[in-house]
């Protein structure tokens, strides 16, 4: 029987130790292959120049560099890039790339679709297919950097589709592989979470430590269970708690981010009591009025409402920003990833 042919990148650090031990190779060539694959984005194994055509033909028989597929990119005026990726089963996924400055960002996806369901997010609404693999995850990084050359991504953020921390093993071995083997900051990466509380405190346990957002949303219980069902099952409380207990290193913080609803959220009573909830929390505040857009329950407060919320978190001593979202014209932008696809 001819054995399957394995994907190199859907190998862990061990699994690919074992399978060049297998193949009767010197261990260093595990670590060849990890700087060919993850910093010099080898698409094939015969692209591997440094590898002999003899080595590179005995390897091609056993393995192959699998990748996922770009099957469309679009961009927008602001210079937002969404790409829609695609999965070897069928499945698809997007990544934004968002250049700011001389900070270029690419958001990434953690699941196909996504269970928690909050009420504002569209891409909620699409449910969840499965969790990607780890190595899924870091492909998008992989592929959009081959693509950008040679200009480099300067930050990762887990904010595209899915809760992260409800895939937490892949995620978990995702930014390993994105920290170790291609030698991005963790300072530069930021997890992004809807609150899952057991999630937030093993973090730092098991992962590089990576920067954490808090998709927030609301300063009552009341609001944030009929915005985001989570929320039920961990309240503001429980989350805030678990926010004071996630170890932070000199003058980092977490940062919170508020989508503003119009009529929903966006009182001044709101913001007077969201200062109240993270005065005891290093924090910063990234106020994101909502995207209005077609099949959304929920509308954008207008300016003047929301420059007043952030009037009163600033003057209360919290760093409040207001986030312009990027790429609406794209539908790129948060809560809406993925939704004009359906
Ligand atoms: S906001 Fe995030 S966690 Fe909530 S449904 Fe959308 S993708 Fe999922």
């Amino acid at each position: 029987m001819v054995a399957e042919k394995r994907n190199l990148k859907a190998l862990s650090q061990k699994e690919l130790e074992f399978f060049i031990r297998d193949s009767g190779l010197p261990l260093y060539r595990a670590k060849q292959l990890i700087h060919w694959i993850y910093e010099k984005h080898a698409q094939s194994i015969q692209d591997i120049t440094e590898f002999s055509i003899k080595l590179r033909a005995k390897l091609s028989e056993m393995a192959y560099i699998g990748g996922i597929t770009i099957v469309n990119r679009q961009a927008s005026e602001d210079g937002t890039e969404k790409f829609l990726l695609g999965l070897h089963d069928g499945e698809s996924i997007e990544s934004v790339l968002l250049p700011e400055g001389n900070r270029l960002t690419l958001c990434i996806s953690s699941q196909v679709g996504c269970a928690m369901n909050c009420g504002f997010c569209l891409t909620g609404t699409l449910g969840f297919k499965r969790n990607l693999e780890a190595h899924e995850i870091v492909d998008q990084i992989l592929t959009v950097s081959r693509i950008i050359e040679p200009a480099k991504l300067t930050n990762i953020v887990f904010m595209g589709m899915g809760e992260p921390l409800a895939n937490f093993d892949e995620v978990v071995e995702a930014l390993w592989r994105i920290t170790a083997y291609m030698k991005i900051s963790p300072k530069r990466i930021t997890l992004s979470t809807a609150g899952i509380v057991p999630k937030i405190l093993e973090l730092p346990h098991k992962a590089p430590p990576v920067n954490l957002a808090i998709s927030l949303n609301a300063a009552t219980d009341a609001v944030r269970d009929a915005i985001m069902p989570i929320n039920k099952t961990y309240p503001l409380r429980a989350l805030l708690a678990a926010c004071r207990r996630f170890p932070l290193k000199h003058r980092r913080r977490i940062t919170f981010e508020y989508v503003l609803l119009q009529g929903v959220n966006d009182s001044i009573e709101d913001a007077q009591r969201l200062l109240s909830l993270l005065r005891t929390i290093p924090s910063k505040v990234n106020l994101i009025p909502l995207n209005s857009c077609e099949g959304s329950a929920f509308r954008r407060p207008d300016d003047e409402t929301v420059l007043r919320f952030q009037e009163v978190l600033l003057k209360g001593g919290l760093t409040a920003f207001i986030r312009k979202s990027k790429g609406q014209a794209i539908l790129a932008a948060c809560g809406q990833l993925k939704a004009g696809y359906r």
